[in-house]
């Protein structure tokens, strides 16, 4: 079964592949295309060559994107201010939540491994930990 086919895994809904102009106030961004459920609106993003249909992640309920945006604010500011390289700070994220590093990207997290990650980089020393 094609993953567009796929039910929402939070609330068994219709998931749809549209222009991410509905999700993002009319503007379209990227290769404009995203995945959403037609009922509670969770979404996401569509890998570089939108014919492929390949999701960039795992759908996303609004409360999933609070703790991204926060993530990536406290994560993103350690790699931009050289303390470590990127490749480096993903490491050392999976090394502290216990996964391995291919694994450890925001876009394949679920509520739970969110909410562990922002924990664990609400610590101001974690990349050094
Ligand atoms: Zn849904």
């Amino acid at each position: 079964m094609p993953w567009d086919e796929s039910p929402c895994p939070y609330c068994g809904g219709r998931v749809i592949n549209v222009s991410n102009a509905v999700i993002y106030n009319g503007h379209t961004f990227g290769n404009g295309r995203c995945y959403l459920c037609v009922n509670c609106r969770a979404s996401c993003g569509v890998h570089g060559n939108p014919a492929t249909r390949r999701p960039l992640g795992v759908l996303a309920t609004p409360e999933m994107k609070f703790f991204k945006q926060s993530c990536h604010k406290k994560f993103d500011s350690v790699w931009r201010n050289n303390k470590l390289s990127r490749n480096q700070c993903y490491k050392q994220l999976a090394k502290l939540m216990g996964i391995c590093p291919k694994c450890c990207h925001f876009g394949w997290f679920n509520q739970p491994d969110l909410e562990l990650a922002n924990a664990i980089l609400s610590d101001e020393s974690w990349y050094k930990r």
